[in-house]
C-alpha cells in the first residue's frame, strides 16, 4: 500500500484551512487508517465507529486484540454522543484538563462504537488532544477516532513522523506529518467509573495536578508493584522496548561506570542512556541523553527518540540511569521499567 505524507507546518498554515488535512480526512470517512500528530506522541487513528476500521489498526501494529484503544473526540459534543454518562469528577477533569494529555475512561453509550475499539468492556477510554492538526482532522472527519500510538507493538512509541515511517510505511494509508511532539509519553489514564478515581497508567498530566484539582487519586497496583496484574489491559505487554537488552541502574555515576567497564572487559558494546548533567562523566561506546535532570520534561520529550536511536547503533547492552518518579518523572520511570522489563540493578543490593 502507498502511504501518503502530508506536511503540516502549524507556525505557517491556518488550521482552519488544512488541505493536507482534508485529504486525511476523506481517507479517515472510507474508513482507511492514518497517523497524525498530537501533543504526546503520534497516534494511528481510524473511524471509532466502523469495525472495519479498527481491523487495520490492530493489523498494522500487530497489536494484541484485549488491549483496548483510546478514543479522540474534538467536542463536547461528541462526547455525548459516545459515554452513557459523564460523572461530577469528569467533568472538572475535563474542564482543568482538555484539550490535554488525560484519557478518562467512562462508561461507554452501548451500540455506538465498534466493540473491537474496547476489547469488548463496558467502559471507554475518551480523550480529547491538545494539538491543531489532531483537532482539526478529527472536526473535519466528524468521526470519533480511535487511536493507539502510531508504532508496532511493542516498540517505543513515535515522537516524529520518521518515526511513524520506519514502523508503518506502506501498511497504512497515510502520515500527516506536523513535527516533532511536544509532551513525548502518552496520556495518563484515569478511570472515572469507580467511587474513587484511579490512575491506570501515568503520562503528561501529574498525579500532582490530578490531586490539586479532584483531591485524591489511587495509582493502580501493578504500578506499585511490578508483579501485580495490571488493570489496564495493554499494561501488561511488553513496550517501548530497544532491541538491545536494557537494564536500569540504580546508583551513582561511579557504579554505573564499573558496570560498563566489566560489559566491555567481556567483549560487549555498551550504550548509555544518562542525563545531560552527567554525560561527560561516562566512558562507553555509545551515550545517549533524552533531556536534563533539573526538567524531567525534557527527558520526557527526548526519551522515545533516545530508545529508538540505539536501534540504530549495534550496542549489545544499554544501562540507563534512573530519573527521580516525581511529577512527569512518574510517567518516564514507568516506560523505562517496562522498556526494561523491570530489570534493575541496584546499589544497595551490593
Ligand atoms: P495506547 O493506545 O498505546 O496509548 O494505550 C492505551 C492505553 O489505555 C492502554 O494501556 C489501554 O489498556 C488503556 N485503555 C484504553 N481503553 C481502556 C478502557 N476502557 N479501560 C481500561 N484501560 C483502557
Ligand atoms: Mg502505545
Amino acid at each position: 500500500m502507498k502511504t501518503n505524507i502530508w506536511t503540516v507546518d502549524n507556525n505557517v498554515d491556518k488550521s482552519d484551512s488544512y488541505p493536507q488535512v482534508k485529504n486525511a480526512a476523506v481517507l479517515l470517512q472510507k474508513n482507511e487508517v492514518v497517523a497524525f500528530p498530537t501533543e504526546t506522541v503520534y497516534g494511528l487513528g481510524a473511524n471509532a465507529k466502523s469495525d472495519e476500521a479498527v481491523k487495520k489498526v490492530f493489523l498494522a501494529k500487530g497489536r494484541p486484540s484485549d488491549n483496548p484503544l483510546i478514543v479522540h473526540i474534538a467536542s463536547k459534543e461528541q462526547l455525548c454522543e459516545i459515554v452513557a454518562g459523564v460523572p461530577e469528577m469528569a467533568k472538572t477533569l475535563m474542564n482543568k484538563f482538555w484539550p490535554g494529555p488525560l484519557t478518562i475512561i467512562l462508561e461507554k453509550r452501548q451500540g455506538v462504537l465498534s466493540e473491537i475499539v474496547t476489547a469488548g468492556l463496558n467502559t471507554v477510554g475518551v480523550r480529547m488532544p491538545d494539538h491543531p492538526v489532531a483537532l482539526s482532522l478529527i472536526a473535519e472527519c466528524g468521526l470519533p477516532i480511535a487511536a493507539p500510538s502510531a508504532n508496532t507493538s511493542g516498540k517505543p512509541s513515535p515522537t516524529s513522523a520518521k518515526h511513524v515511517e520506519s514502523d508503518l510505511a506502506g501498511k497504512i494509508a497515510g502520515i500527516v506529518d506536523g513535527g516533532p511532539t511536544g509532551v513525548g509519553v502518552e496520556s495518563t489514564v484515569i478511570d472515572c467509573t469507580a467511587a474513587i478515581p484511579v490512575i491506570l497508567r501515568p503520562g503528561g498530566i501529574t498525579k500532582e495536578e490530578l490531586e490539586e484539582t479532584i483531591g485524591t487519586v489511587i495509582l493502580d497496583s501493578s504500578l506499585k508493584d511490578a508483579t501485580a496484574a495490571p488493570k489496564a489491559p495493554g499494561m501488561k505487554y511488553t513496550h517501548y522496548a530497544p532491541k538491545a537488552p536494557l537494564e536500569l541502574v540504580k546508583g551513582d555515576v561511579e557504579f554505573l561506570q564499573n558496570i560498563a567497564d566489566r560489559k566491555q572487559s567481556e567483549g560487549l558494546k555498551v550504550g548509555i542512556i544518562a542525563a545531560a548533567e552527567h554525560i561527560e562523566y561516562y566512558r562507553a561506546d555509545y551515550i545517549l541523553s533524552p533531556g536534563k535532570l533539573a526538567d524531567l520534561r525534557t527527558v520526557a520529550q527526548g526519551l522515545y527518540d533516545t530508545l529508538r536511536k540505539f536501534d540504530e547503533l549495534d550496542a549489545d547492552i544499554i544501562l540507563s540511569e534512573v530519573f527521580p518518579e516525581q511529577g512527569i518523572g512518574q510517567a518516564v520511570m514507568n516506560r523505562l521499567y517496562k522498556a526494561a522489563g523491570h530489570h534493575v540493578i541496584s546499589q544497595n543490593d551490593k
